[in-house]
């Protein structure tokens, strides 16, 4: 994304304190904000405007935020970030499985959300561009045309099942991949349940390229959504 251009952000949010606070501490020039209160003014603004990322509340007075999502995923891939409460863990894993791309837990941070929108419009504009093969990340090197991995210049020995799932996670760097999108890719329909097998093999990678749980460096678990590969 050129430098000079802001990041315009279309936010759909019934609360208007929580508008004003971000409102208040925007980085100035950085950004280009237009504000929605409910679910029809949010889908014309996002029509109208353009963003670059829309941030969606789940609780709209006039319709639920994952209809919302579902109607603006039948025409627009524009980046959607999630604003949920604390405790909505099923409303996250089916808003991210609806086609968000991330969401954060209020009360949180306005540094944590200019973060989160940064990573999303990153990826958002990288969806146009040729794939690069080789990923890179901190000391974690995936090219994905060899199906190799590297730890801090080490090759990293995994079975192909492990190796499928870490590269959905670099494909997806930064953002949370659900429980329910790994297993349906890498093991098939049917098996969207299986959590108790992706923990064995996450534990497995994780004893690979990641084997201080005390500090990952590399995946990140959402309890009770996903994991997420950090981006370095
Ligand atoms: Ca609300």
């Amino acid at each position: 994304m050129p430098v000079t251009e802001p990041i315009r952000i279309v936010i759909i949010e019934d609360e208007a304190s929580i508008r004003r606070f971000l409102r208040a501490g925007l980085p100035t020039g950085e950004v280009d904000w237009h504000e929605a209160e409910n679910a029809a003014e949010g889908v014309r603004l996002v029509a109208q405007k353009n963003p670059h990322v829309v941030l969606l509340d789940l609780g709209l007075p006039d319709r639920d935020g994952l209809e919302v999502l579902r109607e603006l995923r039948e025409w627009t891939d524009v980046p959607v970030i999630i604003l949920t409460a604390r405790g909505q863990e099923r409303d996250k894993v089916a808003a991210l499985d609806g086609g968000a791309d991330d969401y954060v837990t209020k009360p949180f941070s306005l540094g944590e959300l200019m973060a989160r929108v940064r990573v999303a419009v990153r990826h958002g504009s990288r969806m146009e561009s040729i794939v690069d093969p080789i990923f890179r990340s901190d000391g974690l090197t995936i090219d994905f045309s060899a199906r190799q991995v590297w730890v801090d210049g080490s090759e990293v020995r995994l079975t192909p099942t492990e190796y499928r799932l870490l590269a959905l996670l670099a494909q997806h760097a930064g953002k949370v991949v659900t429980h329910r999108q790994l297993l349906k890719e890498v093991w098939g329909p049917g098996f969207e349940d299986s959590t108790h097998t992706l923990r064995v093999h996450m534990g497995s990678i994780r004893q690979k390229v990641d084997p201080d749980p005390t500090r990952p460096r590399f995946i990140r678990t959402e309890t009770g959504v996903g994991y997420r590969l950090m981006v370095g």
